[in-house]
């Protein structure tokens, strides 16, 4: 029998959204929860999005008049999805989005901003932006949270092994005063989890001979908009006791991205927000629209790398001001630049200028008519023709973004082993697991699959001890003897069993 130095209900790996909100799920349901992060500070990915959140049916959706329906939102994600998406897992992200959506307003406390954007792939504006500092507010309501449930957060400690006894995931052994950029630590302790193992770790987009492990084109010359946290070991230590892994090859690749400058930056927003939606992009050869600009991710990243070099995004000022989102930083950065007319735009890309006249003035005719013939792509109702200087554009060159491929799970965040079986003990939520998203995640569906299964495997985990009648003892963390502390009177968590 192993010796251990500490003794828990349930430990959580990961400090991002989905390891969390698993956090507070599972203190919730009663029982003794730690959070361990391998960097100085917790946030993984989570901290740098931008905060964008899916749903289907929801109140906002209702007030600005708008159709939508969680089936739709599962068609969408299954169309995106090349038809690869778990259907169990899909659909349970999909209908429990708006009620996530709504626990993290009236819970967490987050605000969300008043409108409802439509993203390439999504058949109905239904993407909420966090108010604020857009992913960044979102963890600090969860830290806030955890602080409040008593919930400790280890940073610098960095899971090395899962242990298991007779097959069932005991514990683990995590790897004190971690260096993210030795990849190495100090002291070495064991932890027991009485009731289960949360690993939230996220994505390993960051994590280059492992991405080039699955898809080979994505060598280090490939920028990514993740943090350096963003590795494979923890996912590869639990396929190490039997963990089985899905759609792993399957890395999307942010089509909005820019080649001037590092990471995610400043001009996903101009191109996203306002030149897909309004604008055009064009072949910086022949000046040509080569595909719908409202495609999903996947359709746009490998139209662009088809074309082989950076293609210019183009919208005008009005575009801008209708779209209400704000580019100054795009622009401060010269990211994002402005033009006088269209033909100095040309000179400056290098576009054939005549044809780049032709392309506009076809597109503007299709926005008159309201539909574009050409790449049957949807005309906003409120579009007008890109006419009104300022132009504005911006070069599109495509970055790994997210890992759609990751951990089996199924649908109560049990990860599965090869027989399709779960192991007992262990429950996986967030970019680290895989399946949800088939072949291709559609926009602002990360942050809702991370709350989603974040609650399911965090009330899992948490209430296996309670269910069992067992807890920490010996040099355990402070444990909670009242099942229901630190449940807030009016959470929508209290008493909701998930399943
Ligand atoms: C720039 C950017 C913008 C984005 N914007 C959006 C958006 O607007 N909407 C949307 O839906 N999605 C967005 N995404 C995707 C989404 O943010 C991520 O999928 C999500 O944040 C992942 O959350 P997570 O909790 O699974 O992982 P993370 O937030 O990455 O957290 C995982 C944590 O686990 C830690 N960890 C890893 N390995 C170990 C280990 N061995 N031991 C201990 N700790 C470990 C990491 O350090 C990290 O802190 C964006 C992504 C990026 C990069």
């Amino acid at each position: 029998m192993a010796e251990w130095d500490e003794s828990v209900d349930v430990i959580v790996v990961g400090s991002g959204f989905a390891g969390l909100t698993a956090a507070v799920e599972a203190r919730n349901a009663g029982s003794s929860v730690i959070v361990l992060e391998k960097m100085r500070a917790a946030g993984g990915n989570s901290i740098i999005s931008d905060g964008g959140f899916a749903a289907a049916g929801t109140e906002l959706q209702r007030r600005l008049g708008i159709d939508d329906c969680p089936e739709l939102f599962y068609q969408d994600m299954l169309k995106a999805g090349l038809g690869l998406n778990d259907p169990a897992l899909a659909r349970t992200v999909t209908q429990r989005a708006a009620d996530v959506l709504r626990w993290s307003a009236d819970y967490l406390g987050v605000r969300y901003l008043d409108r409802a954007d439509r993203f390439g792939g999504h058949s109905a504006a239904r993407c909420y932006a966090v108010a604020g500092t857009g992913g960044a507010a979102l963890v600090k309501a969860l830290l806030k949270k955890t602080a409040e449930l008593d919930v400790p957060l280890r940073t610098g400690c960095a899971l090395r092994t899962l242990l298991t006894e007779n097959g069932v995931a005991r514990g683990v052994v995590i790897e004190q005063q971690y260096n993210p950029r030795s990849g190495r630590g100090g002291s070495l302790k064991r932890l027991r989890a009485q009731g289960g193992i949360v690993i939230a770790t996220g994505g390993f987009g960051a994590d280059t001979p492992f991405r080039m492990l699955q898809d080979p084109r994505l060598n280090a010359d490939i920028d990514t908009t993740n943090r350096e946290s963003a590795t494979s070991e923890a996912l590869v230590e639990a396929v190490r006791i039997g963990a089985a892994c899905v759609h792993l090859s399957h890395i999307q690749l942010g089509p909005w991205a820019s080649p001037d400058e590092k990471g995610f930056g400043s001009g996903p927003r101009f191109a996203d927000y306002v030149g897909f939606l309004y604008g055009v992009v064009v072949d910086p050869l022949t000046a040509e629209r080569f595909v719908n600009e409202q495609s999903d991710r996947k359709v746009l990243s490998d139209a662009i790398l088809r074309v082989g070099k950076p293609c210019i995004c183009i919208a005008d000022q009005a575009a801008v001001q209708r779209s209400g989102w704000n580019i100054a930083r795009a622009v401060r950065k010269g990211v994002v630049k402005g033009f006088t007319d269209l033909d100095e735009l040309a000179r400056h890309y290098g576009l054939p200028s005549q044809r780049l006249a032709r392309t506009i003035s076809e597109f503007n005719q299709a926005v008159q008519r309201g539909t574009d013939h050409r790449f049957q792509r949807s005309i906003p109702p409120d579009s007008e023709p890109i006419e009104n200087p300022p132009f504005l554009a911006m070069r599109l060159w495509p970055k790994v973004h997210y890992t759609m491929g990751g951990l089996s799970i199924d649908q109560r965040a049990r990860v599965m082993d090869l027989q399709g079986r779960p192991i007992s003990g262990l429950f996986a939520a967030g970019e680290v697991t895989g399946g949800v998203h088939g072949a291709c995640r559609l926009g602002s569906c990360g942050i809702t699959d991370c709350l989603v299964f974040g609650r399911i495997a965090g009330r899992e985990a948490g209430t296996r001890c309670t269910n069992r009648g067992v807890r920490a003892s010996g040099k355990d963390l402070p444990l909670s003897t009242d099942s229901t502390r630190g449940v807030a009177a009016d959470s929508p968590t209290a008493g909701d069993r998930q399943h």
